[in-house]
């Protein structure tokens, strides 16, 4: 299977970090539409929310989404790529699509940990830690929605990359 993976879920769930591993193990491209959105820009996600608004971040979003996906490679994508109806039902279409499923608890001592993981400006204004349950609660929905496969995202790196291989093994057969 050639198909693009894309990888979705909340912010720290673990898409980056699994999605190299995953790439390593499958000897596939990897690639982040965060990043391709960035490099495209020459600014940060921050700098384009503040100069032009998340509707506008939004738009550059879908764009690099659709410029990254390509056979042979998994892709990270942003936490809120699900919001857009059109980029829910492109990854469908054009990909296997798996939910890094996290609790936030985990979310909450990953972000706390790292909080370089956080480039991007704050959702709803809050700390951290009530954000991260607050954005998931309005988002769990739309993950599950848009997901072929859902995997426990809260295991180590590695045994979730075991997961998805196994997962993919078994819908290939
Ligand atoms: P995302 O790309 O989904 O925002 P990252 O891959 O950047 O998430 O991970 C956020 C932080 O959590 C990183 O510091 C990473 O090392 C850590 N991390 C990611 N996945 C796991 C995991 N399965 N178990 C423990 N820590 C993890
Ligand atoms: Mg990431």
């Amino acid at each position: 299977m050639t198909q693009p993976i894309f990888l979705i879920g909340p912010r720290g769930c673990g898409k980056t970090t699994v999605g190299h591993a995953l790439a390593r193990a499958r000897h596939f491209q990897f690639s982040d539409t965060d990043h391709r959105l960035q490099a495209h820009e020459q600014r940060t996600v921050a700098e384009i929310v503040q100069a032009e608004g998340w509707t506008r971040f939004r738009e550059l979003e879908t764009l690099s989404l659709k410029a990254v996906t390509l056979p042979d490679t998994v892709i990270a994508t942003g936490g809120g790529i699900i919001l857009a109806e059109c980029n829910r039902q492109f990854m469908r279409e054009n990909g296997v699509v798996i939910y890094l499923q996290a609790s936030v608890s985990a979310l909450i001592d990953r972000l706390e940990a790292y909080p370089k993981a956080e480039q991007r400006p704050t959702l709803t204004g809050k700390p951290v830690r009530e954000e991260v349950g607050e954005v998931l609660a309005q988002r769990e929905a739309l993950y599950r929605d848009a997901a072929h496969h859902i995997v426990d995202a809260t295991a180590s790196p590695d045994r979730v990359v075991e997961q998805i291989m196994t997962m993919l093994c078994g819908a290939a057969a």
